[in-house]
């Protein structure tokens, strides 16, 4: 039998999900519908955990590898300093298309009204709004704290990834100024621990059509058709505001920047965004990434082996925007009044988030966990998110992957680099 990639595998796990809950209906009304939710949740509780197991070791050797990487030789400065610059420059114009995209749309809402009861959202929308009021603007400062943990291994243990993700820039920054055997021997410690790590995430994602089919069964069953209107006007939501930053806005810098035809760096990148699609997942593209970069968009060896590799991890367009859209959504179906701190909050959380990820599938999720936790909404809303996961995931690391292409071209071009984008038959990359 012909093996089906991994992403038709989702897709059709997706499909026979919503048929299967939609067919088993709501817990409460027949056995069948209780029993069926067990065997849900069962395969929808494994898959989270799973994945959570993996967060943690994954991001803390990625970031720590990479950094040391390059303050090991010592380019930690100009270059650093352009490519941080215009990583978190466009990841905040990202977010803001997001913004405006779901302020226009409104998938939060039928007829005006908070969609919340039709998406079967269990907490009590006054409830959840009161306790956001306690919230306040302090929500935004504990995100800072949060950056500093009191405790590290307490961090871990919690999931607290900002933390984490400082904890690590300044390990794998002072790692490289220790004796050169200890830094070479924590080198490849942390190197072998990013190996392991990726590993056990492809033994994970091969259990991922099992898993998004008792979490997209398990939200069918309890929301029924009731919840695909407010969904689906979300999910387009997402990717019109996708395509406006990626066909326009960052076309329109590369343009504005470097006098260069934008639209060749899609060429250029195909194979990058084609594997960027089908696996969800920038990391996994980046050697790709790196083999269309140089050999088509002519991007020098020195700038694309700086720039890439620490855009994986921290350059994700496509990811700010999609927390940004997808925590309005929520907040919208909780009838939440969305005044300027707590969208400030969003705008600043999805930014600062989009660079803790890593650049692995459904990343966001995470991410979106700590958004609604930081304006106090309850996290039951995430599973809604998962309907629509798997089609997003591919088009936001397209976007990510993207973003990572346009800022190795800028950058190149603002380090002296000449001739780059050249019109001319494209080298194949090698895949
Ligand atoms: N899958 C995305 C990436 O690898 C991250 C995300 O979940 O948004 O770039």
């Amino acid at each position: 039998m012909p093996k089906i990639k991994l992403h038709w595998q989702i897709l059709i796990a997706i499909a026979v999900a919503i048929i299967a809950g939609l067919i088993t209906g709501h817990p409460d009304d027949t056995t069948l519908g209780a029993r069926a939710m067990g065997v849900y949740d069962f395969l929808g509780t494994l898959f989270i955990s799973a994945l959570l197991m993996i967060i943690v070791p994954l991001i803390v050797s990625s970031i720590i590898i990479g950094i040391a990487g390059i303050a090991r030789e010592g380019r930690l400065g100009a270059l650093g300093g352009k490519t941080l610059g215009f990583y978190i420059g466009t990841g905040l114009v990202a977010v803001l298309v997001g913004l405006v995209a779901v302020n226009l749309s409104q998938p939060g809402f039928i007829n005006g009204e908070p969609a919340g009861d039709r998406l079967a959202l269990d907490r009590d929308a006054d409830e959840v709004v009161e306790q956001v009021g306690e919230g306040g603007p302090g929500e935004l400062v504990a995100i800072f704290h949060r950056m500093i943990p009191e405790n590290v291994v307490d961090a871990a243990a919690n999931n607290e990834l900002l933390g984490l993700i400082f904890f690590a820039l300044l390990f794998g920054y002072f790692m490289t100024r220790v004796k050169k055997e200890n830094a070479d021997t924590l080198y490849s410690f942390w190197d072998g621990i990013f190996e392991v790590m990726m590993k056990i995430t492809h033994l994970v994602m091969l259990f991922a059509p099992l898993g998004v089919f008792g979490l997209v069964a398990k939200v069918a069953a309890e929301t029924g058709v009731d919840a695909a209107g407010p969904l689906l006007v979300f999910a387009i939501t997402v990717v019109v505001a996708l395509a406006i930053h990626v066909l326009l806005v960052m076309p329109l810098m590369v343009r504005v920047i470097t006098g260069y035809n934008p639209y060749r760096l899609f060429r250029a990148m195909g194979p990058a965004l084609l594997t960027a699609f089908s696996t969800a997942s920038s990391m996994a593209t980046l050697p790709i990434t790196m083999d269309c970069v140089r050999k088509n968009a002519k991007v020098s060896q020195k700038t694309s082996s700086f720039v890439l590799p620490l855009g994986a991890t921290v350059n994700m367009n496509g990811t700010a925007l999609y927390e940004c859209v997808a925590a309005i959504f929520i907040a919208q179906a909780y009838g939440l009044e969305l005044t300027f701190g707590v969208q400030f909050t969003i705008v600043v959380a999805a930014l600062v988030t989009s660079i803790g990820v890593a650049g692995v599938p459904m990343a966001s999720m995470v991410a979106i966990g700590i958004i609604l936790t930081a304006v106090g909404l309850p996290l039951e809303a995430l599973g809604l998110l998962f309907v629509f996961d798997r089609i997003l995931d591919m088009l936001r690391t397209a976007t990510n992957v993207y973003g990572d292409g346009v800022c190795s071209v800028i950058v190149a071009h603002l380090e002296g680099e000449k001739d780059l984008l050249p019109s001319g038959k494209m080298e194949k990359a090698n895949i």
